[in-house]
Formats: structure tokens, sequence, C-alpha cells
């Protein structure tokens, strides 16, 4: 058993659409940054690379390179998958917390496990998100970004 930890944090800005673990939440706001920014994705993904020892997704994807500008973070999320099975492990199970201000996430919450668990080829029931707001402290309090964190537990898959 391995377990990785991912941390990412995106800033809101007007102009954007909002997408969280490939899910458009509807907001005034979206994030900003590389690829379509979704922070939930990408921590997931840092989460992966964490536990089966392979750096960061920065490493991986660096936001210099042109190529990956508009890329949907899912197909980011599944070629770190693919990257982590070739390396003979499976995911065992991913925990997640979303900090966002607004808006509510609960609405979404089985849309996002289901997304997240089709793009790690696992079951819904190995995926959990847990939504939760900075209570008013900060950056994160003022709505002016979200959070995610991530941990991943991997299995070394059994050989056929
Ligand atoms: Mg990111």
């Amino acid at each position: 058993m391995r377990v990785g930890i991912g941390y990412d944090v995106h800033r809101l800005v007007p102009g954007r659409r909002l997408i969280l673990g490939g899910v458009e939440i509807p907001h005034d706001r979206g994030l900003s940054g590389h690829s379509d920014a979704d922070v939930l994705a990408h921590a997931v993904a840092g989460a992966l690379l964490g536990a089966a020892g392979l750096g960061d997704v920065g490493q991986h994807f660096p936001d210099t390179d042109p190529s990956l500008q508009d890329l949907a973070s899912g197909v980011i999320l599944q070629q770190v998958v693919r990257m982590v099975v070739e390396r003979g492990y499976r995911v065992e199970n991913v925990d997640t917390v979303v900090i966002a201000e607004a808006p509510r996430l609960a609405p979404h919450r089985e849309a996002i496990r289901a997304s997240l668990a089709r793009w790690l080829g696992v079951s819904v029931s190995q995926v959990n998100l847990q939504a939760t707001t900075h209570e008013g402290v900060g950056a994160l309090g003022r709505g002016e970004a979200i959070a995610s964190h991530a941990v991943v537990a991997l299995a070394e898959a059994t050989k056929p």
C-alpha cells in the first residue's frame, strides 16, 4: 500500500467557467490558470503522482508548455492514472477536500464523485468528496480562490 497527498489552489476570476472534478458548476466566476484550472483534478493528480513516487504535477505538465494551454484536466488526470498503472499500481481509494466559500458544492457532490471515478477507473464508492468553507477567514474565506486537498491510496496490482 502506498499513500500520496495532493494540494492545489486557483484564483477565482470573472469570465471563466468553474470546473471542479470535471463538472461545470454554475457560478458568477471561474478558476483562473493553466488548462481549465480544475483545482480538484489537479490535487488528485498530485496525490496519484505522490503515491507512486513520481514527483508533482508541474514537473510533468509545466505551465510554460503552450501545448497544455487549454488542456482539459481530465486529460491530465487520465495520463497520470496511466503512468501509475504502468508502474504496477491500482487506485484503492481517493479522499478529497474542496475549500470554497461559494458556491455550495453539496448539490454537485455525486456528479463530481462520478466524474472523478470515471477518470480514475474506479467505482464511485472509492471516491469521496468533502466540501467545506473557510469560515470567512483569509483569501479563501473572502472567496478569492478555491483550494483542494486530496489523498490517494494505491495498492500493488495483482499480476494476472
Ligand atoms: Mg493547478
